[in-house]
């Protein structure tokens, strides 16, 4: 059985190919620049391959050329579409409208538009991929949503609400969703897996550090809490975004520049972060070498994503009551040893301790990086967020 998996963004469109019998990849691509011009790379998972320019300016067209790519010419997969089983799409913010993924419907896609509030950047871009697809791809395919926040519709209010007065909560619907759901829900069950431990019995704080990244407190394989908020800029630093702020240093900042929110906004996620604290940039790895040759401000954001990294283990063991295992995924977490020492470092209150030596040599492996003496186990565990979604896909097509 083949799945399709597409990640539309506004102007991208990124597809997986996967082979249901193995779950290997098949072929990978992104189409994008869509309503800007259009450019489409394609990958075999044996190594054929092509990226051209093409005009896309709707996702319709990008939809078009996807299908080509895959069913024509010299990187071709299957023969015809009518191979697939089901299209699988990521989708940002399914709100508290969506605890789970769901068969795609007109109403489904209607909804999705209208959370668009909720996620101006994604939502809607989301909604008009539904429609190009279903335009492009016979009715017959059935197509999944899979939603990012779903996973933390487990959050209980005290986790979830803000001290903002309680009707804007109700009529604008102001609260934690949390974000990198499907994520946390891959890593987290593959680390019980590899632990050989049901996951209702564990309490895990799984670290995804990336471009964007998120902590969330797992407890007996169900979100608790989670760092990024209402919209994904809550949280640790990241590449271009603050992370946590105090909402006064936000309408000071405002105030003082003569920003309006869109320019606040804009500021806060494009222009902060690891790229605003160290003026290096917003890549880990620059920042990281910048910081081996002396950048006091590089070395500064470095201490203080690793600084507020440990803060919510802390508060996520006393939280949970109790720590069982730490994992690290995403780019930062499954490549930079040096983020990952940095964390557990002088975290021996926690009983806390790995195996530097092997911490060092590894990159990108499912592997566990805790010494047999250490009261928490901490592993690498890579993510797989594809690979979910065709999961999903795969079980609801079946039902
Ligand atoms: P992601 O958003 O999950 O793709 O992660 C992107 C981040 O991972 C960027 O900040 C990269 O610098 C970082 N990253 C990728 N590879 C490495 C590496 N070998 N060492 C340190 N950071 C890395």
């Amino acid at each position: 059985m083949i799945i399709l998996v597409v990640n539309a963004g506004s102007s991208s469109l990124k597809y997986q190919l996967i082979d249901m019998a193995d779950e290997s990849m098949l072929a990978k691509g992104n189409c994008d620049r869509i309503g800007i011009d259009g450019h489409i790379s394609h990958k075999t998972s044996d190594g054929r391959g092509f990226e051209a320019d093409m005009a896309f300016p709707t996702h319709t067209e990008a939809f078009m050329a996807l299908v080509d790519a895959l069913t024509k010419g010299d990187a071709k997969v299957i023969d015809s579409m009518d191979e697939i089983s089901a299209v699988g799409h990521r989708i940002v913010q399914g709100a508290d409208v969506f605890d789970k993924s769901v068969l795609v419907t007109d109403e489904v896609i209607d909804k999705i538009d209208e959370l668009r509030e909720l996620a101006p950047v994604h939502n809607h871009a989301h909604a008009l991929a539904l429609r190009a697809c279903k335009s492009v791809i016979p009715d017959s395919v059935p197509q999944v949503v899979v939603f990012d926040t779903a996973f933390h519709q487990t959050m209980p209010p005290k986790a979830y609400m803000f001290g903002l007065p309680y009707e804007d909560y109700e009529t604008l619907h102001v609260r934690k969703y949390g974000f990198h759901g499907t994520s946390h829900r891959f890593v987290s069950a593959a680390l019980a897996e590899a632990m050989g431990r049901d996951i209702k019995d564990l309490k895990i704080v799984s670290c995804h550090l990336g471009n964007g990244s998120s902590i969330t407190a797992v407890d007996g394989g169900k979100s608790v809490d989670t760092s990024m908020g209402f919209t994904p800029l809550d949280g640790v630093v990241m590449g271009t975004r603050t992370g946590s702020v105090d909402p006064s240093a936000v309408t000071f900042v405002a105030d003082k520049h003569h920003f309006t929110p869109s320019e606040m906004s804009e500021y806060m996620n494009k222009k902060s972060g690891f790229l605003g604290v160290s003026g290096v940039g917003s890549d880990n790895r620059d920042v990281q070498e910048a910081s081996l040759h002396g950048n006091e401000r590089a070395k500064l954001v470095s201490d203080m994503l690793t600084y507020e990294i440990q803060k919510y283990i802390g508060s996520y063991a006393a939280a949970m009551n109790g720590l069982d295992a730490i994992l690290f995924t995403g780019g930062i977490g499954e490549n930079s040893w040096e983020v990952r020492e940095s964390v557990c470092r002088n975290m021996d209150f926690f009983g806390i301790k790995i195996d530097e030596e092997l911490n060092r040599t590894i990159r990108g492996k499912l592997t566990k990086l805790s010494t047999p003496e250490s009261k928490v186990e901490v592993w690498i565990v890579p993510t797989n967020e594809e690979l979910l979604i065709a999961r999903d896909t795969l079980a609801l097509i079946s039902q």
